[in-house]
């Protein structure tokens, strides 16, 4: 049997290959460029022009551009009134963003197992979490497989709650042909850089409502009725009030400027993602020594990560071994995600029982993302599908 390196053998590659490399091309470089030596690189026309592609892209009626995903789940839960003794349904798998805005917000997190079937919330869990303090739900389509958003809608409408899409991994995700983002209610996207695009850092919020959007782009740029383009150039107002205490969450067109770029070519990166995926899926399909991730029917999943779940019983290392090995191989790896509830801040604070998110806990322990990115080669993909075999058979039982 081939020995793997950490046991001595040879790499199975030369250079690294880095999870999560960002694909940007000489056109986001020309951009930026151009935009640095324009005279105005803060929130101004290409950021406007940015929101106008995104919304039409999305399907919906508002899409503002903040600084982050993170920013936008804050000033998303802000703008809805949400603080203090509300409950907020979300899923312990997902990443630290997500819950830690309900804390940022002195709101508490409820959390809900996952679906056997995938890594997502489990909606038909979600009604024993609901009582009278729940006043929103946040679904994370978790690698970008949208959740189950009709059994979630239902639940939401006759509890009158909210509904907040975490769909940073899903941008150009679809539920039964209609995109995330599309349904009308906030729906958080995320632009950092190991996200399928990427304005090297970025977030949106997508909703149809005129009036929560108006006072979430007020609150993202100091509580303030006019922005610095607007103070500054031809529409020039008088002087600005300031209409409440908001935050300095606004996007730059520097980064309009790559991730304009990178929004032209969606649909080229989710048919890449896609294929990649397929090819993962058919080498690693009858092997037992992994699970392989979820997929649906009548969903798109756009691949954000390709996570399989490693056979513990079958094997005589742990995850961390396994990564380590990996490493030495010259493959870098993701953990999307360790569980939230296990965490030192939350475990702390609410005392969390074992066991109490069973299959959460399940993945959790076992959950590996192998390199999926649109900068590689299928060279690159065979691999890490040789390496994680060449190490999983050595360590098999
Ligand atoms: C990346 C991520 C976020 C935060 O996005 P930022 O743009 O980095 O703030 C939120 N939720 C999930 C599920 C993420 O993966």
């Amino acid at each position: 049997m081939e020995k793997p390196a950490i046991e001595g053998g040879k790499p199975t590659r030369e250079n690294y290959l880095v999870f999560g490399k960002p694909y940007i091309q000489e056109e986001e470089i020309n951009e930026v460029a151009k935009v640095l030596r324009s005279g105005w690189i803060g929130t101004g026309p290409l950021v406007r022009k940015f929101e106008n592609l995104f919304k039409d892209y999305i399907g919906c009626k508002h899409a503002i551009a903040l600084n982050s995903c993170t920013a936008a789940l804050h000033l998303t839960l802000l703008s809805n009134d949400i603080g203090k003794g509300d409950e907020i349904i979300t899923t312990s798998m997902t990443f630290a963003a997500t819950v830690n805005v309900i804390e940022n917000v002195n709101a508490t997190p409820v959390f809900v197992d996952i679906e056997n079937n995938s890594y997502n919330i489990d909606a038909e869990k979600i009604k024993e979490a609901i009582n009278s303090k729940t006043k929103a739900i946040i679904p994370v389509h978790i690698g970008g497989l949208p959740c189950e958003m009709e059994k979630i809608y239902k639940l939401a409408k006759e509890h009158n709650l909210i509904v907040i899409e975490d769909a940073a991994h899903a941008l150009g995700a679809k539920y039964k042909s209609k995109k995330i983002g599309s349904f009308g209610n906030p729906t958080c996207f995320s632009l950092s850089p190991t996200k399928n695009i990427t304005a090297i850092e970025g977030g949106f919020v997508c909703s149809d409502d005129g009036d929560f959007c108006q006072i979430l782009r007020i609150s993202s740029q100091y509580g303030l009725n006019q922005n610095a383009w607007q103070r500054y150039h031809k529409e020039r107002k008088d002087t600005y009030e300031i209409i409440l205490p908001g935050y300095k969450y606004n996007l730059t067109d520097v980064n309009a400027a790559v991730g304009i770029q990178q929004l032209k070519r969606i649909d080229k990166t989710i048919e890449i993602k896609q294929k990649y995926a397929e090819m993962y899926s058919k080498e690693f399909e009858n092997y037992e020594l992994v699970e392989l991730p979820p997929n649906k029917k009548e969903r798109t999943h756009v691949w954000n990560y390709y996570s399989i779940l490693l056979r513990l019983d079958k094997l005589k290392i742990l995850r961390t071994d396994f990564i380590n090995a990996l490493h030495l191989e010259n493959i870098g790896t993701g953990i999307h995600y360790r569980a939230i509830h296990q965490q030192y801040y939350y475990k702390n604070k609410y005392k969390f029982k074992h066991n109490l998110f069973k299959r959460t806990e399940f993945v959790s322990e076992r959950v590996v993302s192998l390199p999926l990115q649109t900068s590689m080669s299928d060279e690159d993909l065979l691999d890490v599908v040789n390496a994680v075999k060449k190490i999983l058979n050595y360590y098999a039982k």
